[in-house]
């Protein structure tokens, strides 16, 4: 088990490097790891440089120190670049009898005999090479292979970035600079995907506060604010209607406020009353502007409230038509968006103005707000420091949502690595996952892939990945970015869209799931304290028994000829659940009654979510038809740490031994009162979890369609019979990185 130790050990390395100062010494330590580990005199990282195609020595355990950044080996050149050029393993008994052996005189390479190539790389991306060497007779096995090997896979991606800060450091100390300027975040991945653009912070408080600062120039009349007032209509009907196009489902009204307060009389009236007095038009917009700020933050209601927020917007947006030197002060299209903190309906916007990424400083990977945007396709970082906001706008910014890296001002040459690896990745994606209909095991046990939706525009993945149906159709972001509840109808609209879009699969409604991170801004409720632990998901349904009733009429009538599964969330106790389930067959009377088309027979379903449902398991089962593990809540509630605080982050360990054991308690009572279990929070995308997963017997997982095909290939490895070994193992484990190990 020494090379699993060996692996854990440089997985925690990843945290020594974190700016371009520490890389040499993080290449250092793995170095001088792995020889320890290895039992090598010699242990070197040779960095490929693709724009070269050569190799250079980065690292040295064992050879002269000295040479470091000065061997270069070009691809196929000495044993090591022939591992690389051939990306297979190269060893020798004797190296120097090979006919590609390269001697550098002064290395003092001569002592070892034995020696070990590796390339490292990274889907088709040529990383480098990973080498150890021994004295005479000390050869290398097949198993020294398998474990440099693993430990090359796993050093590639760390590698990959240290490699990138070499080039940042290089290019650094190349300028002369007086001050030190912010030049790289790391981050945590929220929403996958990278991009390259200009930055544009958000901050509208502050931007409307410039504005209120400031002197304008050049004389402006009311024919110049009327035309700004029609070119702001016209941008915003753009938007709206291309949000309309791209998602219908949450699209109506992200706009209408805007566009109504730009028809309003009294809005639009006093700014030109005041114009017809003198006053400068910017000057006026921001006086009546300032007015309604300052009415509407003082109001008690939340929806009244928010509305400060769409006034400064659009006065923004209206000023930087009006003023010549504000213009496109409020454009983030083509931008990459920095902010402290956004909404669902933000994100909804910025999706519609076709931002390239964003980077938040608050929130959490699994929030909900992470959740929307995979489904937007932006990718977003979470950064834990302030210093971001005070880049200033229009600063080129590289955001890497995949590895993590956030990139202030990158040279030439960092961004062609990135074009580089990027196409690179695509290729090999592409080649590699194939969507197949059945996802067995190594050993043919099946596992339904069942897609998990959060927009009505992730269908179409999910139908192209064959998902074999909805395993958790989440129904609140439709309801988020509204200025109303949406009525049965409007319901009944999108959830028909959804069951015609996926015809003869099963497809899970999950009632509505608000409150916590996802607020509605038209709901007139107090500020809690601790909207986690408060008005919640099925409380807030329960306590809303009208809203409740509307929205399982829509479900049960959009059902009609579907299989159809009803769950709930945050069930907490039995008599919880026996109000809901008694709602939902008070509604298909009602129905019945009436008349009215729609499915009598749902499935009635829990997510086991809320610790209490542990302990009452089987009285649950006996009334409900199935389980689902929500595990980003799971682990929330269980650890007590907040799915959306960065800074709590590190206690947020799904793989604590406690949600293990939580996990297999939970589906073997499932199991025992012969009811399907299924898994479908954002552990079910993780591949390290599977064996897991399998080994306890879950059938069914629910996951981002995205994620379907890499997941079905690994799948396709697991023997699950090993895996009911491995899970033996790790429910015994008692501390979170002993679950670590023996997952890795
Ligand atoms: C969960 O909690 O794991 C889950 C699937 O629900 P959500 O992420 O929407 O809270
Ligand atoms: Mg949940």
């Amino acid at each position: 088990m020494d090379h699993i130790q060996l692996i854990c050990d440089i997985g925690e390395l990843n945290a020594v490097f974190t700016d371009a100062q520490s890389i040499e010494s993080f290449l250092q330590k793995i170095v001088e790891m792995v020889a320890k580990h290895m039992n090598a005199a010699v242990c070197s990282i040779y960095l490929y440089e693709e724009d070269k195609k050569e190799l250079t020595l980065r690292a040295t355990y064992g050879l002269n120190k000295e040479f470091i950044g000065k061997i270069h080996l070009k691809l196929g050149e000495g044993l090591t670049g022939l591992a690389l050029k051939e990306q297979r393993p190269i060893t020798e008994r004797i190296a120097k009898e090979h006919p590609n052996f390269k001697y550098f005189p002064g290395t003092t390479e001569e002592k070892y005999d034995a020696f070990l190539a590796v390339p490292i790389l990274r889907a088709l991306l040529k990383v480098g090479v990973l080498v150890i060497q021994r004295p005479k007779s000390r050869y290398f096995r097949e198993k020294d292979i398998v474990i440099l090997r693993a430990v090359a896979s796993q050093l590639a991606n760390m590698i990959e970035n240290a490699r990138l800060f070499m080039t940042m450091k290089i290019n650094n100390s190349s300028e002369k600079k007086t001050t030190r300027q912010l030049k790289m975040q790391k981050g945590k991945v929220a929403s996958e995907g990278y991009a390259y653009g200009p930055s544009r912070t958000i901050d509208r408080e502050r931007i409307f506060e410039s504005f209120r600062n400031r002197q304008f120039k050049g004389n402006y009349t009311i024919n110049n604010f009327q035309d700004a007032i029609k070119t702001t209509v016209r941008q915003l009907e753009d938007l709206q209607a291309r949000v309309e196009e791209k998602l219908s489902d949450v699209a109506s009204l992200i706009f209408t406020a805007h566009l109504l307060l730009l028809k309003d009389k009294e809005f639009v009236g006093s700014m030109i009353r005041k114009i017809e007095e003198g006053i400068p038009p910017p000057e006026a917009v921001i006086m009546v502007a300032q007015h309604y700020i300052e009415i509407f933050s003082q109001s008690q209601n939340a929806y009244i409230k928010e509305k400060v927020q769409d006034i400064e917007d659009l006065s923004i947006r209206l000023l930087s038509n009006l003023v010549k030197e504000f213009k496109d002060q409020c454009v983030c299209e083509n931008h990459i968006v920095i902010a402290r903190e956004l909404f669902p309906s933000d994100i909804l916007k910025l999706s519609s103005e076709n931002v390239l990424g964003i980077v938040l400083v608050t929130g959490g990977v699994t929030s909900h707000l992470s959740i929307l945007a995979r489904s937007l396709k932006i990718p977003i970082l979470i950064v834990d420091s302030q210093k971001v906001l005070s880049i200033s706008d229009e600063t080129p910014v590289l955001l890497d949502a995949e590895v993590g890296n956030f990139l202030i001002n990158p040279s030439q040459t960092i961004i062609n690595n990135f074009n580089q690896r990027n196409e690179s990745r695509r290729k090999f994606k592409s080649k590699s996952f194939q969507a197949r209909s059945q996802t067995c095991t190594k050993d043919g046990i099946r596992i339904k892939m069942m897609a998990s939706i959060n927009l009505l525009s992730d269908l179409k993945l999910a139908n192209d990945v064959q998902s074999e149906g909805i395993g958790l159709y989440r129904t609140e972001f439709p309801f988020l970015i509204r200025s109303d509840f949406p009525s049965e109808e409007e319901q009944y609209a999108v959830y028909r869209q959804l069951v015609e879009g996926m015809p003869n699969k099963e497809i899970t409604f999950r009632t509505l799931d608000i409150g916590g991170d996802k607020i509605l801004s038209y709901y007139n409720s107090a500020k809690e304290q601790n909207p986690f632990l408060g008005m919640r998901s099925i409380r807030f349904s329960l306590s809303n028994k009208e809203l409740f009733i509307q929205q399982i009429r829509a479900m049960l009538r959009a059902g009609t000829g579907a299989k159809i599964k009803i769950m709930f969330p945050m069930i907490s106790s039995l008599e919880e659940f026996l109000e809901a389930k008694m709602t939902v067959l008070e509604c298909i009377s009602q129905l019945k009654e009436k008349k009215i088309a729609h499915n009598s027979t749902p499935q009635i379903g829990i997510m086991i979510e809320v610790p209490s449902t542990i302990l009452i398991m089987d009285e649950l089962a006996a009334e409900a038809d199935f389980f689902s593990i929500g595990t980003n809540d799971l682990v929330q509630y269980l650890l007590a740490v907040d799915r959306t605080n960065e800074k709590v982050a590190e206690y947020y360990v799904p793989h604590h031994p406690s949600v293990f054991r939580t996990i297999k308690n939970v589906v073997d009572i499932a199991k025992l009162n012969g009811k399907s279990i299924s898994i479908c929070g954002d552990m079910a995308h993780n591949e390290l979890y599977l064996p897991f997963f399998i080994g306890v017997g879950v059938k069914e997982l629910s996951l981002e369609a995205s994620f379907i095909p890499k997941i079905q290939d690994a799948i396709s490895q697991i023997d699950s019979v090993k895996a009911a070994l491995l899970v033996s193992e790790l429910i015994k484990a008692d501390k979170s990185s002993e679950v670590l190990k023996i997952l890795k």
